[in-house]
């Protein structure tokens, strides 16, 4: 089971980007996202994809970082551009793939204790660049690129080259 852990999340600031990393999650699977600060908009946004796509993906805000880690019994890996490289932090977290995951981002600077707590600190390449972008690649390369988890919604897009096709269900 994997839990991502958003640190830092400002409502006035970063509801777009919290946002995308509470939809890469759901959709490139993970099982439950945490956001550390209280925000029932985001909930509220999060939760009408879900009513909409399926449900499975669990949000909760206003989550307490600290207690979260302090209670983690399982693997904490950390994205940061200062970690270790991608593919053999993959191979190390895999191998101990029972355990549960907990997978940290941040969004300005992430406070040096979330280094220490963290078994792996995870670069994707050592270049700063984006949470979302961080996230998808992890979780793609963790589940070995196989196809995206599958929803059962209301809605269900159907794969297609000519435009929208949508099945939707009472
Ligand atoms: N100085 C930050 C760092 O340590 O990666 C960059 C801040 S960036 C705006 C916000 C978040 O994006 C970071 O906390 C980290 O989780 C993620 N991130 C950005 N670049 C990354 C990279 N190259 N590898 C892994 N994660 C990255």
């Amino acid at each position: 089971m994997i839990t991502v852990l958003r640190i830092g999340h400002r409502p006035d600031r970063d509801k777009r980007i919290t946002t995308h990393v509470c939809l890469v999650a759901r959709a490139f699977g993970a099982d439950r996202i945490l956001v550390d600060t209280a925000d029932r908009e985001l909930e509220a946004t999060f939760n009408g994809v879900n009513e909409r796509f399926g449900e499975g993906v669990i949000l909760e805000t206003g989550a307490k970082w600290r207690k979260v880690l302090r209670e983690w019994d399982g693997m904490i890996a950390h994205l940061t551009m200062y970690g270790m490289e991608l593919d053999e932090a993959i191979g190390r977290i895999g191998e101990q793939e029972s355990k549960d995951l907990l997978l940290i981002i941040g969004a300005e600077k992430v406070p040096g204790e979330v280094y220490k707590a963290a078994d792996f600190n995870v670069s994707i390449g050592n270049q700063p660049h984006s949470e979302v972008a961080a996230l998808a690649i992890f979780l793609d390369r963790y589940h070995k690129g196989k196809p995206m988890r599958e929803f059962d919604g209301k809605m269900t897009i159907i794969p297609s080259n000519e435009g929208k096709v949508v099945r939707e269900r009472e």
